[in-house]
């Protein structure tokens, strides 16, 4: 028999989750890049991306990612979110017919320099403050004007990426800012929003960054971002926050108990003791440890579900095995199924009592850990 532990990817909860978010922005018209970067946040591209066929392009970083759906048969829009990484890569854009985020000076000349069979769609970039990628917000203006002159370039969309919209939830400044620079700006279509944003600031995508004239408003389009939203996560790590929306968690982890423990009074548990029970206790040892990506700081406390009841881990997460407490379930025995996280234990409340974020175990989900794909409502 294989090691018991298993990784579930629900494939209708992605497509739900897609049309929860058309639901939520369609009233402004918005088009919608669904974020598969990172392998699709863990869950695992090639297998998942049909499920999100009903979007209208999709936002990763890899140009092998973007090959391997041309591949595979998607034919509508990949827009590559770090843009090109060197010169050559031009070609392939050009190729695969691909959208790619322009964020520096030297890509701007690499456009103006090179021999393309038809011109490509860019994403101007402009840093409203996260001070990692973009062009300086205040020269804006001249950045467009330059890049509009480009044989190479079809079509120019603006496009920045809010640094507070899901931490401190204020992201006035970092708007403000953005706005009063490109006021001026004639661009048709811009895209800012990212989960938090589509959730918690909806003015952002509903109406222009630009003074548009009234004749070209009409015209007016915004690209949202989501991500981990459509994993069924929360971007501030809370989960409540995202509940109106019905969305699905798309990844759930399960093992199994692989041995009991009664523990007597001052027996401590794992590396470097850190329980130690002060009275009699049965404890579970599960077959999951942080090289299958559960996360190495959960400490003491984090919730774990054992025979469908929550209880709790103890001590430290070793390589491969992680203890739990067994007092709340006292019939739970070997073999006894645990859900790490996944439909009845949130993701953002394990992450959050790792002092980590869902997007983080998501990725972090081992390559050692079998994945099975259902489509079923569970
Ligand atoms: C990852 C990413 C997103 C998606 O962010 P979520 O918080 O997962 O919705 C959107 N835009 C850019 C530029 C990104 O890098």
């Amino acid at each position: 028999m294989p090691r018991p532990i298993s990784a579930t990817v629900h494939l209708s909860a992605l497509h739900h989750n897609l049309v929860a978010v058309r639901d939520r922005v369609s009233y402004a018209n918005s088009k919608i890049w669904s974020v598969v970067k990172a392998n699709a946040y863990g869950h695992g591209l090639a297998r998942v991306w049909r499920c999100l066929e009903k979007t209208d392009g999709f936002a990763l970083l890899d140009l092998n990612d973007a090959v391997l759906l041309r591949e595979q048969g998607w034919q509508k829009p990949i827009l590559l979110l770090e843009g090109f990484f060197k010169t050559e890569d031009l070609a392939l854009i050009d190729h695969y017919n691909l959208t790619t985020v322009v964020h520096s000076d030297w890509q701007l000349a690499a456009l103006e320099n090179a021999k393309l069979k038809k011109p490509v769609e860019v994403y101007l970039k402009f840093n409203s403050g996260m001070n990692r990628l973009g062009f300086p917000c205040e020269e804006a203006h001249e950045i467009w004007q330059r890049a509009k002159q480009i044989a190479n370039i079809k079509h120019l969309t603006l496009m920045s990426h809010f640094a507070n919209a899901a931490h401190n939830g204020n992201i006035d400044n970092e708007y403000r800012f953005i706005q009063q620079n490109c006021q001026s700006i004639p661009a048709d279509c811009s895209s800012l929003a990212n989960s938090a944003v589509i959730l918690w600031h909806p003015s952002v995508y509903t109406s222009p960054i630009n003074n548009l004239s009234n004749n070209n408003l009409s015209h007016f389009c915004h690209w949202v971002r989501p991500g981990i939203m459509l994993y069924g996560a929360s971007p501030n790590g809370q989960v409540q926050a995202i509940k109106d929306l019905g969305l699905r968690p798309a990844m759930s982890l399960h093992s199994e108990l692989l041995a009991v423990q009664t523990l007597k009074a001052g027996d401590t548990v794992g590396y470097g003791s850190h329980y130690r029970a002060n009275e009699a206790q049965r404890i579970g040892i599960v077959a999951c440890g942080y090289a299958d990506g559960y996360p190495r700081n959960a400490p003491t406390g984090t919730p774990i579900l054992v025979e469908g009841v929550l209880t709790k881990t103890l001590g430290a997460v070793s390589m491969d095995m992680l203890a739990v407490d067994l007092k709340p379930c006292p019939h739970a025995q070997v073999g006894s199924i645990v859900e790490l996280w996944g439909n009845h234990l949130p993701i953002d409340d394990v992450a959050m009592a790792a002092g980590t974020i869902s997007y983080e175990l998501m990725c972090a989900l081992s390559a050692r850990v079998p994945v099975s794909f259902i489509t079923d409502g569970e």
